[in-house]
Parts: C-alpha cells; structure tokens; sequence
C-alpha cells in the first residue's frame, strides 16, 4: 500500500514520469467511452480478477442494480469506483480520467498553469469552482502517490506492470 506523500516532497521527476506514460493520444481519445474507462479501471484494480472489498472473497456474482457485482460468501454488493475516490462521485470516470491527465500536464508545464488547474477544470467540465477544487485537490493527492494513485495507473498506460511494481517497492 501506499504511503501519504507530502506535496513539498513530490519531485518534477514524478510529474515527468507520469507523464511520459500518458497515451499517445489525448486521454478522453484514448479511453473515449465510459465503458472503456471503467474496463480500465476494473483491470487496474483487480488484475487477477474481482475480489470482494469486505471478505476478499473471488466468488463475485453479476446482479443488475447500480452497484453490479454481488459478493457469493457474504452478500456484499459493490460496483468497480466502490472505495475508490471516484466513489460517489457525479462525475463520470472519463471526466475523472481527462482531469487528472489535466493535473500531470500542468504540473510538468509551470506553477502558474498548475494554479489555474481548478479554474480549467471548471471551464472544462461546466462544474463549480468548489467540486473542480474538490476534484483538483482529491486527484493530487491521489496522483502524488509514489505508484502515481489508482487514476494515474489506470491513464499512464505506457507505465508497465513490471516498472510499476518496481516503483511501488523502491519508493514507498
Ligand atoms: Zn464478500
């Protein structure tokens, strides 16, 4: 697991890397469906398949309610953003994608672009200033994460499974 990082301790490199791991192709481009992103995010997750958040259980059943994966042992229902900071979130998880590819290009650009991150997001998304400080803020704290946090594994795609766990267990 990771660490809380302090942002002060977060080095351009960490910026940089994530960065030079972000698709090809803008983000919303790359993961341009819904159901891409949440694909995305569920492999990220749970890359030897689905376990139960509550008893760790494998045996997952489908069940067609908002939350669609139903724990076999002990009945625990969660869908794939369930304990994650997209969870109960309005926006959809292309929108959380595209903003924190947002946030790793301004911090690798400058300060004062990275400044009007909360700004942009806003203007982007046509949100409140306080959901896109909100999101800005959660996203950060997330994406300084020596790993780079679960959006930034699942948007650094070039970022492979070896170099990953390589980070994961020097720097944290
Ligand atoms: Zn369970």
């Amino acid at each position: 697991m990771d660490r809380p990082v302090y942002d002060a301790d977060v080095s351009s490199n960490h910026w940089m890397d994530l960065s030079k791991a972000l698709p090809s192709i803008a983000v919303d481009k790359h993961f341009h469906t819904e159901g891409k992103c949440i694909r995305r995010l569920k492999s990220v997750r749970w890359p030897k398949g689905l376990t139960c958040s509550a008893c760790g259980s494998s045996n997952i059943g489908k069940i067609k309610t908002r939350k669609p994966y139903q724990c076999r042992e002990c009945r625990h229902q969660f869908s794939v953003t369930s304990g994650t900071i997209c969870h109960r979130s309005h926006l959809d998880l292309q929108q959380w994608f595209i903003a924190a590819e947002m946030i790793i290009s301004a911090n690798v650009s400058s300060r004062r672009i990275e400044l009007q991150t909360s700004e942009r997001l806003k203007q982007r998304f046509e949100i409140t200033y306080k959901v896109a400080f909100d999101l800005r803020k959660k996203l950060r704290t997330d994406l300084i994460l020596p790993s780079g946090g679960l959006i930034g594994r699942c948007i650094c795609v070039k970022q492979s499974a070896e170099t990953q766990e390589h980070v994961a267990l020097h720097k944290s």
